[in-house]
């Protein structure tokens, strides 16, 4: 049986050693992808984001035991571009992982920043296809670090849950980082704190603010095309570490799923993510001509020619790529 059978077979050493070899973007790797893919399309992909602290290991914790709970297997990515650990080595140090790890329906990965051509985000889209693949109907996708990790989420998740927590400063942690348009759920996560309540208020408040001034429309962070239109975000409470409030949270988990499927907008939304994933494709794909074409000696005489003044940038992006294409030519 090859690997990919014996991942496809409930295999989990198969499965992290195909997941190895997709996010460090081989040759095995590519190939395993390519078998797998007609086996994907099937799994609900919910990114869970947030500033650092607010909660969200310990909520997506929760999550998951609420998931099995009713019966269904998952699978948790987490992703941290900032991360120097390798896979596993991350989540696995936490007691509260390596106990949810001891499940066999619930499957943990770590990424950090390591061999995928792509980056991390590329990696993380590929990780979760492969998990798709294998048969999760749920996979949680969560940003450990901040940053652009955060936004990338958002072009791989089907449902973002963006985790707020009181006594982080007076501010909107997520309004700050730019977060807000990105949320098809708001969760206030330590509600057991008194002060959770005046978060909630300020979230309402910014998230009126946003309604209103076009969440779904101009000024958004994301182009309109890659909103959704219609659904209400709901401002969810939770406390992770007394339990509280997850059933809600997996049923508006469950609701907006529900809501992508009957308004028939989870096909567009799936549409914008497999445009966005060929495009990284292509990106890779011609860096790697660039690279292999043009060389890095010709990469440094078209700097020097912007460096000196000589050339403008984009006259000179336009000769390196005609120089690819013409030479990519048999
Ligand atoms: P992350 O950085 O967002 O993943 O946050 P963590 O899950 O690592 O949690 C950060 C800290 O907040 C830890 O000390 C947690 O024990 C604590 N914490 C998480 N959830 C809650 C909660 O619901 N209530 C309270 N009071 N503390 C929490």
């Amino acid at each position: 049986m090859s690997l990919v059978q014996a991942a496809l077979a409930g295999d989990r050493r198969a499965l992290a050693r195909v997941l190895s070899a997709v996010e460090n973007g081989t040759e095995e790797g590519r190939a395993a992808l390519a078998t797998l893919f007609p086996k994907t399309g099937r799994a609900h992909v919910v990114g869970v984001t947030g500033s650092p602290g607010a909660g969200k290991s310990t909520l997506v914790g929760r999550l998951a035991a609420e998931i099995r709970e009713r019966g269904q297997p998952l699978a948790i990515v987490a992703v941290d571009p900032t991360s120097p650990y390798s896979g596993g080595a991350l989540l696995g140090d936490r007691l509260r992982m390596r106990e949810l790890a001891t499940d066999p329906g619930i499957f943990i990965r770590s990424m950090a920043s390591r061999g995928h051509p792509g980056g991390v985000a590329h990696a993380t889209h590929d990780v979760v296809s492969v998990l798709d693949a294998a048969g999760f109907p749920v996979v949680i996708v969560e940003t450990v670090g901040a940053g652009q990790a955060q936004v990338d989420v958002a072009r791989l998740a089907h449902t973002v849950v963006l985790v707020e927590a009181p006594g982080m400063g007076d501010d909107v942690q997520a309004l700050k980082a730019g977060l807000m348009e990105i949320a098809d759920i708001l969760v206030v996560n330590k509600a057991d704190k008194p002060e959770a309540r005046q978060t909630v208020r300020a979230l309402q408040r910014v998230h009126q603010g946003v309604t209103s001034r076009g969440h779904h429309g101009p000024g958004a962070a994301l182009p309109d095309e890659e909103t959704v239109a219609g659904w209400e975000v709901p401002i969810l409470e939770t406390s992770a570490v007394e339990n509280q409030g997850i059933a809600a949270l997996v049923e508006a988990i469950e609701a907006h799923r529900e809501y992508l499927r009957a308004s028939g907008q989870w096909n567009n939304l799936v549409r914008r993510h497999i445009r966005a994933e060929i495009e990284a494709w292509l990106w890779r794909d011609l860096l790697a001509l660039l690279e292999a074409r043009v060389g890095a000696a010709g990469l440094d005489a078209a700097i020097d020619a912007v460096l000196s003044r000589e050339k403008d940038p984009a006259s000179v992006a336009g000769a390196l790529l005609a120089r690819v294409l013409q030479e990519a030519e048999p």
